[in-house]
């Protein structure tokens, strides 16, 4: 039998490395581990669905039948404290103490925290991470209110257009002088603010909040945004602690190498923890989506239940979603350089280009002309503008 594997970070990857190495075949243990409670659940309908319908068990990515079918051990409230290299064993605490793990095979899926601003007073204001933090926020929204969101990227827009529409005051205050500047292009960016205001948010664009009080948010600049609550959607960081103690090379997340490996081959890393090397550019990016955090789940188990010391390198096609009021965003390939020119296919597509071709195209509400983009995009043949132009057009 196979030696045993450990997974630390029981979220959307974590889980995905349990399913995928018993899909794979594997035959060894396996043992998943997450400090949260619960089932493993999936994060991206908190700031949606779950927001406007609160149904947690929509929630679970697999019913607990799944630990015992798949004879996988799954510690659910349950921490990975220290990775004893040396031994290949991680410490853990829990409900049932201290204990011990052996391991074979060490999968790191610790995923992100919530990134805490120079801001003074953030104890007044609510975090959109976990399912906890969604349950509070939603009771937050009982009673009409006026709300502030401390962020402009996908997380705290989704929640301010799912509040604008039940009715609520919604300003979203953003450092940056675009909307998820982090992430789409400035067309894209400058369209989504119309968007929210014609939807009736007010935006608050270069202007970092300086402190949070119970009455509301103050801005560098002096203004005062009033709010009943705040809400922190400020980015997130890795949790990449567990690895620097061990020793293992970290910047801007645990790095990985082209099968997803950290410097100690036996120790794995995916999802948001990760920086791993983009395989359009060879740079090192870490992404925060649910693909990411799959597809690495996937290469590792295969690689690890396959055992084979030459497997395919990591090789998928990043893309992205965001549901914003009635708008679904969709974004195939990464454009992370920093020279990349941007091209408006049409209102509704937007193609960025770098020094190596296209990097990615930005679509509203439009699925078909997303899906063939990813497949382009995996495909090696160059992408001209004037084919994405037909496509837009077909
Ligand atoms: C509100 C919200 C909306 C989102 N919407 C989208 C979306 O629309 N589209 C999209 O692609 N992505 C979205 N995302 C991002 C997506 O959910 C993440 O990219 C994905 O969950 C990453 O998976 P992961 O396994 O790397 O980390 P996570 O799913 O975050 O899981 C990491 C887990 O590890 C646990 N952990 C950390 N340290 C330890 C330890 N030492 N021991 C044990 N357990 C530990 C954490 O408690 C956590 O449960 C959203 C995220 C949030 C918060």
């Amino acid at each position: 039998m196979a030696g045993p594997v450990v997974i630390a970070g029981a979220g959307q990857g974590g889980l995905q490395a349990a399913i995928s190495l018993r899909q794979a075949g594997f035959d060894g243990p396996v043992t998943l581990i997450g400090s949260e409670p619960g089932l493993p659940y999936q994060r991206p309908p908190l700031s949606k669905a779950y927001l406007k319908d609160g149904d947690a068990d929509a929630l679970a990515l697999r019913p607990q039948s799944f630990f015992e079918t798949k004879d996988v051990t799954y510690l659910p409230e349950t921490t990975v404290t220290r990775i004893d290299r040396d031994a290949g064993r991680v410490e853990v605490t829990g409900p049932a103490g201290d204990s011990a793990l052996p391991y074979e095979n060490l999968v790191l899926a610790t995923g992100t925290r919530n990134m805490r601003p120079p801001i003074e007073g953030l104890e007044h204001a609510c975090d959109l991470r976990t399912l906890a933090d969604a349950r509070t926020l939603r009771g937050r929204l009982d009673a009409p209110r006026r709300i502030a969101v401390i962020g402009g990227g996908f997380i705290g827009l989704e929640f301010a257009a799912v509040a604008v529409k039940q009715g609520h005051e919604v300003a979203v205050i953003e450092a940056a002088p675009r909307l998820m500047a982090r992430a789409v292009s400035p067309l894209m960016s400058n369209r989504f603010a119309t968007l929210h205001r014609d939807w009736g948010a007010e935006l608050f664009l270069g202007q970092p909040a300086v402190s949070v009080d119970e009455a509301g948010v103050t801005l560098a600049d002096g203004t005062r945004v009033p709010a009943d609550f705040v809400l922190l959607a400020a980015g997130v960081q890795p949790n990449v602690e567990l690895a620097e103690d061990a020793g293992l090379e970290t910047a801007n997340g645990i790095r990985v190498d082209t099968r997803l490996r950290t410097s100690d081959p036996a120790i794995s890393a995916l999802g948001d923890c990760a920086s791993f090397p983009d395989p359009r550019t060879g740079r090192h990016v870490r992404l925060e989506s649910v693909q990411a955090a799959t597809d690495h789940a996937r290469l590792i188990a295969a690689r690890i239940a396959g055992d084979d010391p030459d497997g395919p390198d990591y090789a998928a096609v990043p893309w992205f979603w965001s549901d914003q009021g009635d708008r679904k965003l969709q974004i195939a390939g990464f454009a992370g350089g920093p020279d990349t020119t941007d091209e408006a296919v049409t209102e509704n597509v937007v193609a960025r280009f770098d020094e190596h071709g296209l990097a990615a195209v930005e679509t509203i509400n439009a699925a078909r002309v997303h899906m063939k983009v990813r497949r382009m995009l995996a495909s090696a043949d160059p992408i001209e503008l004037s084919l994405l132009e037909e496509l837009a057009a077909a």
